[in-house]
């Protein structure tokens, strides 16, 4: 499995990250070999998500690694292989704050459901249909909107700078409202 590079906001490439993804066709070694590398990528970030197009990739393709149970006192990590995957039912809604790995050093606080139905498709192109809540249903959110183009900054009601403090942990710094272009995706289309 192999790292791939991260597309950010502001990289020359970052167009492919506010356009719909292509659907996914092929279920053959070239999409496994994507799924394999995607799993490394976000596990070297680290993260718990990431979607094609953040590897370069105008694939609907989307690969999360997180807990099935929050309460699992084992912590026990499950992959999520998501291949055209759609909303098909939402409830509920929260606010929670995230973060993007195409925006490091950057939070949003975002509305989100609390529970999603989500279908989609396998490795090997049969479809199946997943149930996430809370926390599992804000990434499966976040995931779904990159393959539409859509970055936690379009939906964000507040954004915040990260900044480390002297003890290695970070502080969530407010944004005015007057942002940096670099962070109006919309524009930097
Ligand atoms: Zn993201």
């Amino acid at each position: 499995m192999e790292v791939l590079n991260i597309v950010k906001v502001g990289d020359p490439s970052d167009s492919i990250l506010t356009k719909p993804a292509a659907r996914v066709r092929d279920f053959g070694p070239t999409l496994h070999k994507l799924l394999g590398d995607m799993l490394q990528t976000l596990r070297e970030a680290p993260g718990v998500g990431v979607a094609a197009p953040q590897v370069g990739v105008d694939l609907r393709v989307s690969v999360i690694e997180y807990p099935e149970d929050e309460e699992d006192p084992e912590h026990t990590m499950r992959v999520y292989e998501l291949i055209n995957p759609e909303i098909i039912k939402a409830k509920g809604l929260e606010e929670g704050q995230e973060g993007c790995l195409s925006m490091p050093g950057i939070a949003a606080d975002v509305d989100r459901a609390t529970f999603v139905l989500v279908r989609a498709q396998d490795r090997y192109g049969k479809e199946f249909r997943i149930k996430a809540y809370d926390w599992l249903a804000r990434i499966f959110q976040h995931e779904i909107d990159h393959l539409q183009g859509v970055l936690m900054t379009d939906k964000a009601k507040q954004l915040y700078r990260l900044v480390e403090l002297p003890d290695g942990k970070f502080e969530a710094v407010p944004i005015e409202e007057t942002l940096p272009g670099r962070l109006k995706t919309k524009a930097s289309a």
